[in-house]
């Protein structure tokens, strides 16, 4: 496995930093897409990470996500040096891709929406929605999403 095995909150969760790839292995990872991946490996505001649920299988593609200015190349040092902290991710919010499709015009929209069942942030979750910039609107037809998204991908 690649990338950087990281805790926060207490939970481990596999790290990739701008630009680092996952093996060809990762694409057993529930959730990876390889067009999809390279178009976030790079994002300016997310991180690709791996999670897991109880078991150490299967892994988890996702990614955290920020909405206020946090400098993630900084961040970047900080998880390859070993001294990333909780702190530095308390504007953070875990989210997944995922296909919605608007109640309003049908559309088939590719996002990123946050797990609101992921136990990552769960003591704080509610707040952490509450300051976070989120995607309200129907990129189509401007209806209203019933879910916390962080981005439109594949656009
Ligand atoms: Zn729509």
């Amino acid at each position: 496995m690649t990338g950087h095995l990281i805790r926060i909150g207490g939970r481990y969760v596999t790290y990739f930093a701008s630009g680092e790839a996952l093996l060809p292995q990762d694409v057993e990872v529930v959730g990876f897409d390889f067009s999809e991946d390279a178009e976030l490996r790079s994002h300016p505001r997310l991180r690709r990470v791996l999670t897991t649920v109880v078991r150490p299988e299967p892994k988890f593609y996702g990614v955290l996500h920020w909405s206020d200015g946090s400098d993630l190349v900084a961040l970047d040092e900080k998880v390859k040096s070993g001294e990333a902290e909780d702190g530095d991710f308390a504007g953070a919010l875990l989210a997944e891709p995922r296909t919605v499709v608007c109640g309003e015009c049908q559309a088939q929209v590719r996002v990123l929406v946050v797990d609101t069942g992921q136990a990552l942030f769960a003591s704080d979750l509610a707040s952490r929605l509450r300051n976070h910039e989120l995607k309200h609107s129907c990129p189509a037809c401007g209806a209203r999403l019933g879910l916390p998204v962080v981005e439109f991908i594949g656009g």
